[in-house]
């Protein structure tokens, strides 16, 4: 019986004494055992009453086994619901709430903070830990090791995956599973993805980029994965001569480029870095060719889309771009107010239509119909800007736009002047409330090391550069930007931490 997602990515692997995941320790782990165990997590996730279309909540650490959890929910049809290890039993409630789950699988840390809150709202609990033991493993044992894949179509759910909550509350984005291969065809073919690869993967498996990006593009290319639980800097050293390929958000770049041993004969053998999930300076970019002699090859995407641009393989990967629209992928640059396309050059909305766009956020119909055009067209809450070649930029949010006494003012513009001022290691800059002018600038530095910054000479030189109504009407330094796991800066925080400034 057909199941595209199970049968393209995991059902053809079955019998494969190949490796698939490389592990910490040296262990390794082949494609059979993987899709044994996840046959078994399939009979079991059915046995504790979940059916197809019912969702499946998960908190755990990043494991094979955790891995394997989504493939089960594959196989049998069933809805994967994977949330941040970061968030409290607090938040953990609403998603479990708000999602209906049948099941909530955590950490067996975690099990008596968060069983009542599965109680409540009428899901089983089960524990599965970071070394792979827990009352759903326990039970899981005993199951076959073969399942019969169940039945699903292209246009069926295969995951709820919440978004970072960087601009507000996460919202559930409902992903089918053509929204899911669609997007991994394309970009095995586009990166040129093989089974010779080997993928270091030092990503968290609860978003996008390391779950769908990575693990799917691997699984469709029948690669091997050097699969460790996060991103720690003598690890990944270690890891990258058997690596041929890295996927990265760009804080995973700019602390390989901050240790002496990340030279250019420690990756001179690897063909692709790929980095996204935020921006990456394009300082960062150069001092990385600079090193190694290579082009970190920038993408652009969120949790309701999979992936939209990308810088090409082949033709120049260009700095502070996230590249062109990936083939299938329309993106177009509009007016926010009237929603016609803008001439080349101009700042405006990204839209997107594709195989890859979602299909709503999850009971929200009012937001899904303020964002999804009925035309297919998302409006991703972006702001971009495409250059004369065609190469797209992403200038920021629209949520981040300050609009001071009527203009509207790019916060983009002004960090890339300040992160240029000496012993400027980064900035955001971010709109405060203001009573004359509704909203106002204000820049928010991080120095480089101990570096003491002189304020007024940065003021100066911003003078000289930015129209007045651009002016920071404060500079404030702090020890360092507040990010989140995926590296972006927090602005909603920031603008929090700030907001009586002028009041
Ligand atoms: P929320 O939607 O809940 O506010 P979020 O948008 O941060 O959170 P994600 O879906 O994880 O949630 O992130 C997608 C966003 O990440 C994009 O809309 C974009 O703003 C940013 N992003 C992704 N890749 C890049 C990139 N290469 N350059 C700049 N920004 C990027
Ligand atoms: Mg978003």
């Amino acid at each position: 019986m057909a199941n595209p997602l199970f049968d393209t990515l995991f059902g053809k692997h079955a019998g494969n004494d190949a490796v698939f995941l490389h592990l910490p320790d040296g262990r390794t782990i082949t494609y059979a055992a993987f899709l044994e165990l996840a046959a078994q997590y399939a009979g079991l996730l059915c046995e504790l009453g979940l059916k197809p279309g019912d969702r499946l909540a998960v908190q755990i650490a990043k494991s094979p086994q955790a891995l394997a959890v989504y493939a089960a929910c594959a196989q049998a049809g069933i809805v994967f619901l994977p949330l941040n290890t970061a968030y409290t039993a607090e938040e953990v409630s609403y998603f479990v709430e708000n999602s209906g789950a049948g099941v909530l699988l955590c950490d067996a840390r975690k099990a008596d903070a968060l069983l009542a809150i599965a109680t409540d709202c009428g899901a089983v609990l089960e524990t599965l830990n970071e070394d792979g033991t827990g009352s759903f493993s326990a039970k899981a044992a005993a199951m076959p090791a073969q399942f019969a894949t169940v039945a699903r179509g292209a246009e069926d759910l295969a995951a709820f995956l919440y978004t970072s909550g960087t601009t507000g509350r996460s919202k559930g984005a409902m992903l089918t599973q053509n929204n899911l291969l669609s997007n991994a065809q394309v970009l095995v073919k586009e990166w040129r993805f093989t089974s010779d690869d080997v993928l270091l993967h030092a990503l968290p498996i609860f978003h996008t980029h390391g779950l769908f990006v990575a693990s799917n593009i691997t699984l469709l290319a029948g690669g091997q994965m050097i699969f460790l639980p996060s991103f720690k800097l003598d690890e990944v050293i270690a890891q990258l001569p058997r690596a041929t390929t890295m996927m990265g958000v760009p804080t995973f770049y700019t602390r390989l480029l901050g240790d002496a041993r990340f030279t250019k004969p420690l990756v001179e053998h690897m063909r692709l870095f790929v980095s996204g999930s935020a921006p990456l300076l394009a300082e960062t970019h150069i001092q990385f060719e600079n090193r190694t002699g290579l082009r970190i090859l920038e993408r652009y995407g969120m949790t309701e889309t999979n992936m939209n641009t990308s810088n090409p393989y082949d033709g120049e990967r260009r700095a502070g771009t996230v590249g062109f629209a990936l083939p299938g992928t329309e993106v177009k640059i509009t007016d926010s107010k009237t929603g016609a396309t803008l001439p080349q050059g101009e700042i405006g909305e990204i839209e997107v239509r594709g195989p890859n766009v979602f299909k709503g956020y999850w009971q929200m119909p009012e937001k899904t119909a303020e964002e999804l055009r009925e035309d297919g067209f998302f409006i991703t809450g972006d702001l971009g800007q495409m250059d004369a070649d065609g190469y797209i930029s992403i200038v920021g949010r629209n949520k981040d736009l300050i609009i001071s006494g009527g203009y509207n003012i790019y916060p983009k513009e002004i960090e890339l002047l300040l992160d240029e001022a000496e012993n400027v290691l980064e900035s955001a800059v971010i709109g405060v409330p203001h009573p004359d002018f509704g909203e106002t600038v204000v820049g928010i530095l991080v120095a480089q090391g101990d570096a003491k910054l002189d304020l007024a000479a940065i003021e100066d030189g911003i003078k000289a550069s930015l129209a007045r109504f651009k002016h920071p009407k404060r500079l404030i330094v702090l020890p360092e930007l507040p990010r989140n796991t995926m590296g972006k800066v927090q602005k909603k925080a920031l603008r929090d931490q700030f907001k009586d400034l002028f009041s």
